[in-house]
């Protein structure tokens, strides 16, 4: 794949901001361009209503490069046992490629349990053990999509990788752990910090590249940013009504190289790695 550079807004000398949207953008042409042909099954328990707008934006974006999606709407109620059923006949029907559980599920349903049932080789999420696995040991696999989409982002913008300090904030399963062991496989050195941590600026003034996942508005601000470093904004908060990451995004930018706006960042860059996995899908 050629090189993309994505936009690069140069505010006023300071950060240059990475423009998710416009990466994910040209990602998705080129997957359209290369002519693809797979199906994603989505399936959906409940009636949450941020989880459905998540799943209108990846069956979206599926349509738009020309790969097909079956939805999959289940009744908030739906038994445990229904929903397995429903994942081994999606595992067995060879007109399905990828499959994607939106989560969360509602509490009947044991959310790993169910993950785990996924065939691996149909894993669009990453999230299976066996995927988990090949990340950790440095193979080839299906990696999970948000810290997929980081690391474009950071090639992007030439991030070289070997040697740099890359400090993660956040240890989820799903963004701080694969995050932290794709930058490892990429030669960084590696701080992974978290709730527990002791003195999180102590770590996070180290970063040359600073990913943030936690969840909370205005966590990292500009006295525990390294100057020249590259931060990567993850989080998703609501505030007064709008979208904002983890970073306080004005005061770091004039710190920063490069950083990441919310919204605009790392979701767009979400739903088109979720699209790239589809298309490396192994046929079963
Ligand atoms: P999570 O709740 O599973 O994990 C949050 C992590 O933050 C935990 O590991 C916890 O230890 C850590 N943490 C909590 N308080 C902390 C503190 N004060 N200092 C340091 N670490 C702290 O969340 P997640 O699923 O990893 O998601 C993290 C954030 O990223 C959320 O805002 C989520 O909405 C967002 N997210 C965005 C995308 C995207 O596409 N942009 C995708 C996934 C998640």
């Amino acid at each position: 794949m050629d090189k993309i550079i994505p936009k690069q807004v140069q505010c006023d000398g300071h950060a240059s901001i990475i423009d998710g949207k416009a990466l994910a953008g040209k990602i998705r042409a080129e997957l359209k361009a290369a002519g693809h042909k797979a199906n994603l099954a989505v399936v959906i328990v409940g009636d949450d209503e941020a989880s459905h707008v998540y799943v209108r934006a990846k069956i979206r974006a599926a349509d738009e490069v020309g790969l097909g999606t079956k939805l999959f709407e289940l009744d908030k109620k739906t038994a445990e046992v229904e929903l397995v059923k429903l994942i081994e006949k999606l595992n067995k029907d060879k007109s399905v490629d990828g499959i994607l559980v939106q989560l969360p599920l509602p509490k009947q349903i044991n959310e790993r349990k169910v993950l785990a049932l996924i065939d691996s080789r149909k894993d669009v999420d990453g999230f299976t053990a066996k995927n988990a696995g090949q990340l950790f040991l440095g193979e080839e696999g299906l990696f999970p999509c948000t810290p997929c989409g980081v690391i474009e982002m950071l090639e992007s913008v030439g991030e070289t990788f070997k040697g740099r300090h890359a400090v993660v904030v956040g240890r989820s399963n799903i963004v701080g752990k694969p995050m932290a062991m794709m930058l490892l496989n990429k030669g960084c050195t590696v701080t992974i910090t978290h709730s527990k941590t002791v003195d999180l600026t102590m770590h996070t003034k180290m970063a040359d590249i600073l990913v943030v996942a936690v969840g909370k508005r205005n966590l990292i601000t500009a006295s525990m940013v390294k100057p020249g470093a590259t931060v990567i904004d993850v989080g998703i908060n609501r505030y007064e009504g709008k979208l904002c990451g983890d970073v306080d995004f004005d005061a770091v930018r004039d710190i920063a190289a490069y950083i990441t706006p919310v919204p605009g960042g790392v979701g767009p860059m979400t739903i088109a790695m979720v699209l790239k996995n589809l298309t490396k899908t192994i046929k079963v």
